[in-house]
């Protein structure tokens, strides 16, 4: 990853420059210079609106750097590790590593580079309103504000990946406890959104305005990107939102109550370890035999001792679905008196979750989950 360069820190995180923005930013300098500054402040020459271009386009830059600041200081202060800031074509990404704490957290994370800029677009606004200050400072300042309040508007859209599709994850993860359904309904706002702005940018193509258009589209496809990244990182990539249905051994080796613990002692002498079986009757789950109880009772006593007097019933052993995640099948487990939990959807055996299940699963999942960004 050769395309990023390190510009330095800033209260002790680490700010990356993507090559992307030399170009963008050379692009900028020359619109603001031969388009916008000329057309607003027509009485300067030439040498004042390309000096005008270099600061307005590095204002602007610094615009979305204190931004994503705002983003990375809230995560900070919301006790998350913050990887480092990257400027690229689209603007800012803050790095996080791990998930978001809470819902909570989310929220005021998301809202606080909004924030910003809504402060900059005022100050901005502001300078340029104060009266007698000189042209060019007017023209830069009114550029900066207009600027910063059309990011704030665009970014509080409430689609994800935008601040404002974070923010109605964020509420809709604090509504339903839900943070997977949450994100991929963001993730769906975001979708419509962009498909939106795709179908804009080829009206415009059509109507003559290319550049507009292929840049509306442009900025369409890359939220759409951005969207699906979002609900697939959510809906599996994570470790913390790993769900039971991937992890689980779906064909267990089962007892049956009637069945002697010699017959139960021979079922796991080739294969996996198992550290307890479900234990069914016709169709109906019992519970789980805990393998410990071979430890407890004398071999001798194997061929006469039935699993049922030693089954967990289905209120001891613990039970899970398929959908829950690994958090709640981790705190379904830690209470228990087993290292494996039963997997039922509805009264039928789905599965077994072995605490070895879930050891593979993560190490298969190792090397390859992301961290969340923010915009
Ligand atoms: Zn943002």
């Amino acid at each position: 990853m050769r395309s990023t360069y390190r510009l330095g820190r800033v209260a002790g995180i680490e700010i990356g420059l993507n090559w992307s923005v030399l170009g963008l930013l050379a692009l900028l300098m020359w619109t603001l210079a031969t388009g916008i500054f000329p057309e607003t402040n027509p009485g300067l020459g030439d040498n004042a609106h390309f000096a005008m271009a270099v600061v307005a386009s590095l204002g602007f830059f610094a615009s979305i750097l204190l931004h994503e600041l705002g983003h990375a200081l809230q995560a900070r202060r919301e006790g998350m590790q913050i990887d480092g800031i990257t400027l690229w074509l689209f603007g800012g990404v803050a790095r996080f590593a791990g998930m978001f704490p809470s819902a909570g957290a989310e929220f005021r994370i998301a809202a606080a580079g909004p924030a910003v800029t809504a402060v900059l677009a005022g100050g901005f606004v502001g300078a340029a309103l104060i009266p007698g200050v000189p042209s060019s400072v007017d023209g830069v300042c009114s550029w900066l504000g207009f600027i910063n309040l059309a990011l704030l508007v665009f970014n509080l859209i409430p689609a994800l990946p935008l601040d404002g599709g974070r923010m109605l994850r964020a509420a809709l993860w604090a509504r339903s406890g839900d943070l997977t359904k949450a994100t991929v309904r963001a993730a769906g706002t975001g979708r419509f959104l962009a498909i939106g702005l795709i179908g804009l940018g080829f009206v415009m193509i059509l109507l003559g305005d290319g550049v507009g258009g292929i840049w509306l589209a442009f900025i369409g496809w890359f939220v759409l990107q951005a969207a699906g990244a979002e609900a697939r990182y959510v809906q599996g990539s994570a470790p913390g939102m790993l769900h039971v249905r991937d992890m689980m051994t779906a064909d267990p080796i089962t007892t049956s109550p009637g069945a002697t613990l010699e017959e139960a002692a021979a079922l796991g002498r080739d294969g996996d370890p198992y550290d307890a079986y479900p234990v069914t009757e016709d169709g109906h789950v019992l519970g789980l035999l805990p393998l410990r109880v071979l430890r407890e009772v004398p071999p001798g006593e194997w061929p006469d001792r039935r699993v049922g007097e030693f089954t967990l019933g289905r209120v001891e052993a613990p039970v899970v679905t398929g959908d829950d995640t690994l958090a709640s099948a981790l705190a379904a487990l830690q209470a228990a008196p087993v290292q494996s939990a039963l997997v039922l959807e509805g009264e039928s055996l789905a599965g077994l979750l072995r605490i070895t299940d879930i050891e593979d699963a993560l190490r298969a999942r190792a090397g390859r989950t992301p961290s969340p960004a923010s915009g």
